[in-house]
């Protein structure tokens, strides 16, 4: 017997026509899909849009093109037995650290590994694409991803990652963040330059950690300037247990709002949240409990609680990954989906509010539009075996990803029990 959750009536083959539909033509049907709200609908795309949701059957078959009988009319991709929703985005991220822990010990004989191994441009640049691939699996369109800039390294790092987006362009939105270690005094003299340089080469938003500088406020200041000057966002790391220094750095920010975000905020105690909600500062949560290995040298935490107190001060918390097998959280994911479903099983928010944060929230934090399933709104969807939010929260590991109108990856989960288990499945409220 084969399944990953399909309904009983044979081997799910994962989503749409037997041919690949990667690599459709302009107009994309996607029929017969789940909405969370119930609805069975066909969805609509043209270009980068959904151009019309309708109950099943009810957009007809793709529209002729202009071009001739040998113009490219689309693709039609059954969507039975998958829940569609917006696409998740990845809010924070550190993909220059993926896949840094400490890998498995050799076998036994074999030599052993070098303790350190050096990175080539070429090396950081193929880490950063798998792990935004990794990513975009999940179903992140859109990710940001934190990169130290100054010291010995230069800007070396930011342009590995520079690299790796403009070679997943049309796949996903790769957003940087350039992190400074220190602004102030004579040892800021070279981040200063350095953050001014990055803002030019391409980075998207200037970040950091102003508790690591000596002078934390003079941190914000130079920040604030410099991204004053190239009109971009401030991404900022802090932990937001020092109520008066946030007040201060809520008071600092205030030129650049709504374009500014902190994270992860683990820290964070009254008056904090309505602190925050006041200021119009948002706020990234990392479920998976761990980032910035090497800029804050701790692992962070999160209180369900905290979550909690930032949604009744009226903050609709974005959440990341943050760790993807890293130092700080060697088991770490980047997939949305768990982070919402740790938001939502540790009791911090309801179903759709912890989905809302990897998604909507999340494309708010890298400064994009809202995406609904309607017409008129960007063609971001993530396609997720399953009938229903908490279903897939539970479990939705087949997947089938649109990225500006265009199907991008697709992931089909098939699980296997031997012959001997002779067992009917249910139709509904199965995973996969
Ligand atoms: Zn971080």
């Amino acid at each position: 017997m084969t399944t990953d959750g399909a309904p009983a009536d044979g081997p799910h083959q994962g989503p749409g026509p037997a041919a690949n539909p990667l690599g459709h033509g302009p107009v994309l049907l996607l029929a017969g899909a789940r909405l969370a709200d119930g609805r069975i609908v066909d969805v609509r795309i043209s270009g980068d849009r959904i151009q019309a949701v309708a109950a099943a059957g009810g957009l007809g078959p793709l529209p002729a093109l202009p071009g001739g009988p040998t113009a490219t009319t689309g693709a039609r991709i059954d969507l039975t037995g998958y829940l569609l929703l917006p696409a998740p985005a990845e809010a924070h991220a550190h993909y220059d650290l993926a896949f840094s822990a400490a890998p498995a010990p050799p076998p036994p004989g074999a030599p052993a590994l070098p303790a350190t191994t050096p990175q080539s441009a070429a090396e950081l640049t193929r880490r950063v694409t798998e792990a935004a691939l990794t990513s975009l699996g999940y179903g992140a369109t859109a990710q940001r991803t934190h990169v130290r800039i100054g010291g010995a390294g230069g800007l070396g790092r930011l342009e590995a990652v520079l690299t790796a987006r403009q070679a997943l362009r049309g796949l996903a939105e790769l957003q940087t963040v350039a992190v400074p270690r220190l602004l102030t005094g004579l040892a800021g003299a070279d981040g200063r330059a350095r953050l001014r340089e990055a803002l030019k080469l391409g980075a998207t938003a200037a970040g950091g950690c102003p508790e690591l500088d000596p002078d934390p406020a003079g941190y914000v200041q130079v920040l604030v300037e410099a991204a004053g000057e190239a009109d971009c966002p401030v991404d900022l790391h802090t932990q937001g247990g020092d109520p008066v220094a946030l007040g201060r750095l809520a008071a600092a920010l205030a030129p650049l709002r709504p374009r500014v975000t902190l994270g992860p905020c683990s820290a964070l105690g009254a008056p904090g949240p309505a602190l925050l909600a006041d200021a119009g500062i948002r706020v990234v949560c990392l479920p998976q409990n761990g980032c910035c290995t090497g800029i804050e040298g701790r692992p962070t935490g999160l209180r369900p609680s905290l979550v909690a107190e930032l949604a009744k001060a009226g903050i609709a918390p974005a959440a990341g990954s943050g760790s993807l097998r890293d130092a700080a959280n060697p088991a770490g994911r980047a997939d949305p989906l768990e982070a919402a479903y740790l938001l939502a099983a540790g009791g911090a928010l309801d179903l759709e509010a912890a989905y809302d944060a990897v998604a909507n929230q999340a494309r708010a934090v890298l400064g994009l539009p809202p995406v609904r399933i309607d017409a008129g709104f960007p063609a971001e969807l993530l396609a997720v075996r399953g009938d229903s939010l908490a279903g897939a929260l539970a479990g939705g590991h087949s997947r089938l990803v649109v990225h500006s109108g265009r199907v991008v990856s697709r992931t089909s989960a098939v699980r296997e029990f031997a012959d001997t288990v002779a067992l009917a499945l249910p139709r509904q409220g199965a995973s996969g």
